[in-house]
């Protein structure tokens, strides 16, 4: 009997590839919103497992069977870490439901999701890591991925090959989105800040997939004041998943067409929907709320009901 319980951890210890581990399930049901990407050297800075988007106070499981080993508070995050032969699974900020010493099979309750792991596109996103020792592993790999068995240049010729067929794809569907009609000096730039993405058709820097991006995005620091972009009326401020604090300004048509200004990711704004603005009035404080990567506005125009390039209204 123990000699059969040592041959099983042996052959567990030995087995080289990370094992995809058989009945082996998503510990949330969300989408993949930031994937593995180790450094290339221990200290530095990169992603040592991947995020799922979820909800708060969301029932996270046991991607695989184990024991708990830890559930607790490290660095001010609490994890839950469930061991599983060689391999330590880690869930990340979650409040646990569970002991240390605990046996958990694969899609058992072990706590519950909380909000704080940044960036997240969603209400809340869970952080799950996979380790051997002190080596990092793509989680993902316990579910078992088909392109794991061909070598690293065909995998990155297979992701290749499907990013520029997204590209292609992404192009023909934006086709039809013209950068509308334009008219140099209507608008005034709306802050300080370096134009980090123009308006077109690009790679999401969240979702990693081709989007259309109906706006620029100018970058500063956070706090940076934001200025309307001409007189109007305001039409909404409030705050959204997608773009944080949000500000409209209506400017009326001149020149016939029906013009509106969008601005995104603000710290927050002070002024309020009815309020009349004038150009160049201080209405808020560049951030980065809503889904973003870093302090910047995102300044939209809307030219008759439709997303145009502001830069072909900007002096
Ligand atoms: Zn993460
Ligand atoms: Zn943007």
């Amino acid at each position: 009997m123990w000699v059969l319980v040592g041959a099983v951890l042996l052959a567990a210890v030995a087995g080289a590839p990370p094992a995809e581990a058989a009945g082996a399930v998503w510990p949330i049901p969300g989408a993949v919103v930031r994937g593995y990407d180790p450094p290339e050297v221990r200290w530095a800075v990169g992603h040592r497992g991947v995020d799922l988007a979820g909800t708060a106070d969301a029932p996270v499981v046991a991607p695989v069977g184990g024991v708990v080993s830890f559930a607790g508070v490290v660095a001010g995050k609490p994890v839950v870490v469930v061991t599983h032969g060689a391999e330590r699974t880690t869930l990340e900020p979650m409040v646990a439901s569970v002991a240390v010493g605990q046996p958990v099979a694969a899609g058992e309750v072990v706590g519950r999701l909380m909000p704080g792991h940044q960036p997240c596109p969603a209400e809340a996103c869970l952080h799950w890591g996979l380790k051997r020792g002190e080596e990092y592993r793509d989680p993902l790999s316990l579910l078992g991925t088909p392109h794991r068995l061909l070598p690293d240049s065909a995998v990155a010729e297979v992701e290749r090959r499907a990013a520029e067929r997204e590209r292609a794809a992404a192009l023909t569907t934006f086709a039809g989105a013209s950068p509308g009609p334009g008219g140099p000096g209507v608008l005034a730039r709306p802050s300080a800040g370096r134009v980090t993405s123009v308006f077109g058709p690009r790679l999401h820097p969240i979702f990693k997939e081709w989007r259309m991006h109906q706006g620029i995005d100018l970058s500063a620091r956070c706090g940076t004041p934001l200025h309307a972009a001409a007189d109007g009326v305001v039409r909404h401020v409030g705050y959204d998943a997608s773009g944080g604090w949000r500000l409209v300004i209506d400017h009326g048509s001149p020149g016939g067409t029906s013009l509106e200004t969008v601005y995104l990711h603000a710290q927050g704004y002070r002024v309020r929907a009815g309020e009349r603005v004038t150009r160049g009035q201080l209405v808020g404080t560049m951030g980065t709320t809503g889904w973003s990567t870093g302090c910047h506005l995102h300044f939209g125009v809307k030219a008759n009901g439709r997303h145009v390039d502001p830069q072909r209204w900007l002096g």
